[in-house]
């Protein structure tokens, strides 16, 4: 009897071993091709046996207190609405905003109360205003007169100067919230258009006849139904842009795709720029941890965003897409002011002229932008 029992806790220490030998095996072999940082298979495979967001798992860039980014900024991605308006110019002060970028959210077509345009578009010498992107968003429910109609609305406002381009563009958006395993967030509507929509060339097309940027925001990839269009994302502009040159193709947050993707389409599209936010929040952090954005939420940019902002430094600007006006933390004076400071300090790794053209000078170039007014 006692020789079994000995047995079996031999084999038991034996099993006990093997489970640290295969622990062992995971965190060397594993480990390694994380720091190099830039295979989202391991990534995605490592996070799952950990159990954490796949975006704590990438090799994040060198940061450096003394290089803090401490010039002007210009927000090229936003979504306030009228009634935040003056909030939003006492915030600003405090943020060291000069201008934004204001824009349509993707699916405020639906929403029209807290959208933009809804009452009068803000207006002041620090708000510059992108047409709506309504129609798209009409074009996908299939009404085509309203479609029409907005597009119409664009032109003339373009031709007027009312608005200095066109955005949020959204015609690929899933419910992003599918990817938070808590899924404790409110879930967002879906918009899948045929990027061959008739409505997205007419808009590009409006574009390149008044020169001016057009934002995109279109999903390549949808992990939780496995979706992998990145292929054909890329197509579509490749193809757009060069059939319409004097528009800018502005890809929201970093195109929602790898470094490598979209260093193929700056090498492509000489008319192609990105704009990059970091998660505010941990139900954001969540939302788009599948879709390759550039940091955590601590907003230190990893190491292979950072080697791309330097190696492209007039391609990228600062979009943070908030929703002032829209949601409640958004409008959080203290939360803002924190995250600022997150963002400064964690664009430390480049340059201070790389940072200077990220946070400012770039916007003022591609938007064409006033700065004396
Ligand atoms: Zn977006
Ligand atoms: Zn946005």
């Amino acid at each position: 009897m006692s020789v079994l029992h000995t047995i079996r806790l031999k084999a038991l220490r034996t099993h006990t071993d093997l489970w640290i030998l295969f622990t062992w095996v995971v965190l060397t072999f594993c480990t390694p091709a994380i720091s190099y940082g830039n295979e989202p298979k391991d990534i995605f495979a490592t996070s799952v046996i950990l159990g954490v967001n796949p975006l704590s798992l990438y090799k994040k860039s060198e940061i450096d207190p003394d290089n803090s980014y401490n010039g002007p900024i210009i927000d090229a991605h936003n979504h306030l609405v009228h009634d935040a308006f003056s909030e939003f110019l006492v915030l600003s002060d405090k943020l060291g905003i000069k201008k934004i970028i204001v824009m349509g959210r993707p699916g405020s077509y639906r929403k029209w109360h807290t959208s933009t345009f809804a009452n009068l578009p803000p207006k002041g010498p620090k708000i510059s205003v992108l047409c709506s992107p309504d129609f798209i968003g009409y074009s996908h429910d299939g009404d085509l007169g309203k479609a029409q109609d907005e597009l119409r609305i664009v032109e003339r406002k373009l031709a007027s100067k009312e608005c200095i381009g066109i955005g949020e563009v959204g015609p690929i958006h899933h419910n992003k919230e599918l990817n938070n395993p808590t899924q404790s967030g409110r879930h967002q509507g879906t918009i899948i258009l045929d990027l061959g929509d008739w409505a997205i060339d007419r808009g590009i097309k409006l574009a390149h006849e008044y020169r001016v940027p057009i934002v995109f925001h279109i999903e390549p990839t949808f992990r939780p139904y496995e979706i992998d269009d990145t292929d054909l994302v890329k197509n579509f502009y490749k193809t757009k842009c060069r059939d319409y040159p004097a528009a800018t193709f502005v890809l929201a947050h970093n195109g929602m795709m790898k470094p490598i993707d979209l260093e193929e389409l700056f090498l492509y599209c000489p008319n192609l720029v990105s704009d990059i936010k970091m998660p505010r929040s941990r139900g954001e952090a969540w939302k788009f941890c599948t879709l390759e954005i550039v940091a955590d939420r601590d907003a230190i940019l990893q190491k292979r965003w950072s080697d791309l902002i330097s190696k492209y430094p007039k391609r990228f600007m600062y979009g943070p897409d908030w929703k002032m006006g829209v949601r409640v933390r958004h409008s959080n004076f203290e939360r803002r002011i924190k995250f600022n400071r997150k963002v400064r300090l964690g664009i430390s790794a480049l340059s201070k002229e790389t940072q200077h053209l990220l946070m400012y000078k770039n916007a003022i170039r591609i938007y064409k932008l006033d700065m004396n007014k």
